[in-house]
């Protein structure tokens, strides 16, 4: 994260955006120059100028890694009172951003026939989305769970498309959204998992089908639910290389 007053140009411009919710969007963001490769699971920086000053976030981009000139496309969440999000959600296609080229380690291994167990809260569930799309792109599907937590059924984003990998006999895809309001009006209607994701996880690593030598755990989103997936992640017998985490925002202290 950071803020700061150099002179950054803009360098691409948003040029689609779809709103889930009030507070969760998909950007689509192009790049001026050339699309930059990336591995599925890394982020882009993008900045807007807010009173004079460059505000810039990481994101995770949730496009195939296979369709770069499409852009790079992000799931975001609005924080209220955030320094740069309520900037952004205010923003409309054809606005101009500042955009840093793809990095970070978190990023799906290139061969792996382990069973990939995808642990996301909210919008932690951006990279997976280029994983998957990525391996869907390259028609080498993998064995894959995906746990998704959120609040609310509303805010499962890309669950028509995770339902479809579900359904595809060519995937071996499980996919388990939870929502952890059940009890919420919001929710009424929903007869799916309920609970939190570490919750949900705890379930899955107590079944007789989970095997921690044939795992690889991958768990993104709020820092409280990573810190405790990777411990029951450990305790279920998956060793350092096994897990992969990416926090959204530091824990609190
Ligand atoms: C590698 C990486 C990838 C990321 N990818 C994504 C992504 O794909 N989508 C996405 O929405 N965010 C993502 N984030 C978080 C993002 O970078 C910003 O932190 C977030 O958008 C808030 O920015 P802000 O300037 O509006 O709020 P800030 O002013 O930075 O944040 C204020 C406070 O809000 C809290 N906060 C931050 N994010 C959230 C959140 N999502 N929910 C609740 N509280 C929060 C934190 O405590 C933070 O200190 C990622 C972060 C990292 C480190």
């Amino acid at each position: 994260m950071s803020s700061t007053s150099a002179p950054l140009l803009p360098n691409a411009t948003i040029v689609d955006r779809s709103d889930l919710t009030e507070s969760i969007a998909c950007f689509r963001i192009r790049s001026d120059a050339a699309p930059v490769a990336f591995v599925p699971g890394q982020y882009v920086t993008v900045g807007l100028g807010v009173d004079e000053r460059l505000v810039q976030r990481p994101y995770s981009i949730a496009s195939s890694a296979r369709r770069l000139d499409d852009g790079y496309e992000l799931y975001v969440r609005l924080v209220p009172g955030g320094a740069l999000t309520p900037h952004l959600f205010r923003t409309r296609p054809g606005e101009r951003v500042v955009l840093r080229r793809p990095k970070g380690r978190f990023a799906l291994r290139p061969v792996d026939d382990r069973t990939h167990l995808f642990v996301a809260t909210g919008c932690g569930l951006a990279p997976f989305m280029s994983m998957l799309r990525t391996l869907d792109d390259d028609r080498a599907p993998r064995r894959v769970i995906v746990v998704h937590g959120v609040s609310y059924a509303d805010e499962l984003g890309y669950r028509s498309e995770l339902e479809r990998w579900a359904e595809d006999p060519g995937w071996a895809l499980r996919y388990v959204p939870t929502v952890s309001r059940p009890g919420d009006p919001r929710n009424a209607g929903w007869t799916g998992w309920t609970g939190r994701a570490e919750a949900v996880l705890a379930a899955l690593l107590a079944e007789p089908s989970f095997d921690p030598a044939r795992t690889i755990a991958y768990v993104c989103g709020n820092p409280e639910m990573t810190v405790s997936a990777d411990r029951l992640l450990r305790a279920a017998g998956l060793d350092d290389a096994s897990v992969q985490k990416e926090l959204y925002w530091p824990l609190a202290r």
